[in-house]
């Protein structure tokens, strides 16, 4: 097994974690309900993309339909 020849300085350590952080998303305003959501995904609360619904939300899917067999 490949083993570290040389102890890694705190130093040297916290260098390499400098590019570590992680940044903050971008989010944009859902033009259909104002939610915020990621850029060029679909919206997360109202399954809209660019104006127009693309996912179809659960509260508006009728589950009690009586006419389905
Ligand atoms: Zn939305």
């Amino acid at each position: 097994m490949a083993v570290p020849q040389n102890r890694v300085t705190r130093s040297k350590r916290n260098m390499r974690r400098a590019h570590d952080a992680l940044v903050a998303g971008n989010p944009s305003e859902c033009p259909s309900c104002g939610e915020l959501k990621r850029p060029h995904h679909v919206c997360g609360a109202c399954g809209h993309y660019a104006d127009r619904e693309v996912v179809a939300q659960a509260n508006d899917v009728d589950l009690d339909d009586e006419d389905a067999a």
